[in-house]
């Protein structure tokens, strides 16, 4: 049976991050609709301009442009043996639609990745992105990227516009009123696991191969 493995968990506990070492490890496509959406915006089509005033702000894309992205994603032949979510369902409405829309046909198992505010404060403030090659840093890791150049290629370093100290709060904020009841959604269907999201990604990534190896 296909499977689908959905990362939930507020901005900046590493979603992104262990979705691509899910990705690597098991063969299943990363959808990260933020991604998405940022793709779109760099495109300059007009759901990117659209998505993009609204990632500014901190708040969400409606339910029914965010389910059309991923019912045209996941119809894609890599997602065939399965895929894992990112930042989707973000609201309750959302998990219902995804539910409506694979209709039993796929197994679900939610990962919830758990950490404190402040270190979300601090890992999305001090994040930077590499213009050329998406490779990520944060300025209070080590080694942090002093000369603001990727390590890898050279490109330049940037901060996310929504990766700002006030966006970042209104974001958490949006996460705390949408995206936890989306937790509870999934904890009272029982496919729903807890994982502490604080330490080093390669010891929270075994954490989390534990869990879906569980299945
Ligand atoms: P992310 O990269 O997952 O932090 O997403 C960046 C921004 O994209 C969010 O703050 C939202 O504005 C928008 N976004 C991404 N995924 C969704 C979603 N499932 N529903 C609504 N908005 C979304």
């Amino acid at each position: 049976m296909k499977r689908a493995v959905i990362l939930l968990g507020p901005p900046g506990a590493g979603k992104g991050t262990q979705a691509k070492k899910l990705e690597a490890k098991y063969g299943l496509p990363q959808i990260s609709t933020g991604d998405i959406l940022r793709e779109e915006a760099r495109k300059g089509s007009e759901l990117g301009k659209k998505a993009q005033a609204i990632m500014d702000r901190g708040e969400l894309v409606s339910d029914q442009i965010m389910m059309d992205i991923i019912r045209e994603r996941v119809a894609l032949p890599d997602c065939a043996r399965g895929f894992i979510l990112d930042g989707f369902p973000r609201t309750v409405r959302q998990a219902e639609m995804l539910d409506r829309m694979l209709n039993g046909s796929v197994r679900l198992q939610a990962i919830h990745l758990l950490l404190d505010e402040e270190t979300l404060v601090r890992r999305l403030s001090g994040r930077r992105q590499c213009a050329r090659c998406a490779r990520l840093y944060n300025v209070y890791a080590s080694p942090s990227p002093s000369d603001g150049r990727c390590q890898a290629c050279g490109g330049t370093l940037v901060q996310r516009s929504d990766d700002r100290e006030d966006v970042v709060r209104t974001r958490l904020e949006v996460h705390r009123r949408q995206t936890e009841p989306v937790i509870q959604y999934y904890q009272s269907r029982s496919h729903l696991k807890h994982v502490d999201g604080d330490g080093d990604a390669d010891e929270i990534f075994r954490r989390i191969a534990a869990v879906v190896e569980a299945v």
